[in-house]
């Protein structure tokens, strides 16, 4: 069965009473390329292990089961796993798992079953998760790459270069971890119900090692967001307002100049190395 023939769905649905689900993020594909270009895109083979979240009636999910050597498919939304019983029944080597991505122990999943198998994640993403999501999926440490439709809007804040009004706190977590690059667009008449906003396939191959030195991550990530906590203001001023009861306004003043910044400089011009420096030289300056 086509699983993206709106007819074939409204017939599937309706016999299982569906009714689609805004504060899922429910919106279905029916272009059939699109969950083929998506699987193609995210390069599994019989030798990786695909995690997907939120197959809906499985049309990706079909398409990476043709590929992979396994696919284990996360899905929230009880309603949908006799539908996903009936529509994938003829693959063997998909496990749904039912249950809320946010809750669940990702690396346990992986590890549990994908022994010895390349871990991928390929999937359509629920929108109103996709940050989280990305964080919780990179966090786990344990994906060679990442593929997903989500926003474009989000798709081009990950990808975003200093400077840039996409540019973000965001964009730089991404850009740490991964190679974010921009593959396609697909407009809201692929979907049913449509969304109200263009969707993008964003692949993200994670990094083997940081792109920049950085001693103390955590500490790299807070400096990043107090940077960019303040937008308008100027990184002097976002910066004090962080860190102002350890270091007073001089002492921020002459460890930007210490950094070769200028005293007037925004953390949304700077890219990865110079934030890498700007915590190295903070971190020293707070031991103090
Ligand atoms: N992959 C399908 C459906 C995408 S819609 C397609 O492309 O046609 C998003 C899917 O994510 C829905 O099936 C929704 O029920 C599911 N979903 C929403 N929130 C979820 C969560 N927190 N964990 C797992 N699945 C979720």
């Amino acid at each position: 069965m086509n699983l993206c023939d709106l007819n074939n769905i409204r017939t599937l649905l309706g016999r299982h009473g569906f009714h689609f689900s805004k504060a899922m993020g429910q919106n279905f594909l029916i272009d059939a390329s699109i969950p083929q270009a998506i699987a193609e895109h995210c390069g599994a083979d019989e030798n990786c292990g695909v995690l997907e979240i939120g197959p809906g009636i499985g049309c990706l999910t079909e398409q990476l089961a043709r590929r992979a050597g396994q696919v284990v498919s996360v899905e929230l939304d009880r309603r949908l796993l006799p539908v996903l019983e009936e529509t994938l029944s003829k693959y063997e080597n998909v496990s749904i798992v039912s249950g809320d991505i946010m809750k669940l122990d990702i690396a346990a999943l992986v590890d549990t079953h994908f022994s010895g198998l390349t871990p991928l994640v390929c999937a359509n993403l629920p929108y109103n998760i996709t940050t989280p999501v990305l964080s919780a999926l990179i966090d786990s440490g344990r994906f060679q790459r990442l593929t997903v439709m989500i926003q474009k809007e989000v798709a081009q804040r990950i990808c975003a270069l200093p400077g840039t009004a996409d540019y973000g706190a965001f964009s730089l977590y991404m850009q740490f971890y991964t190679q974010p690059e921009l593959l396609f667009d697909v407009p809201p008449d692929c979907f049913t119900p449509q969304p109200k906003v263009t969707s993008a396939v964003l692949r993200c191959t994670v990094r083997k090692a940081p792109p920049v030195d950085v001693a103390d991550v955590p500490f790299f990530f807070q400096v990043v967001r107090a940077a960019f906590a303040l937008r308008r203001k100027t990184l002097l001023n976002a910066l004090s307002a962080a860190f102002g009861s350890r270091l007073r306004k001089d002492e921020l003043s002459a460890l930007l100049d210490a950094c070769g910044f200028s005293p007037t400089v925004r953390g949304e011009t700077l890219g990865l190395a110079e934030f890498a420096r700007l915590t190295a030289h903070l971190q020293a300056a707070l031991k103090h």
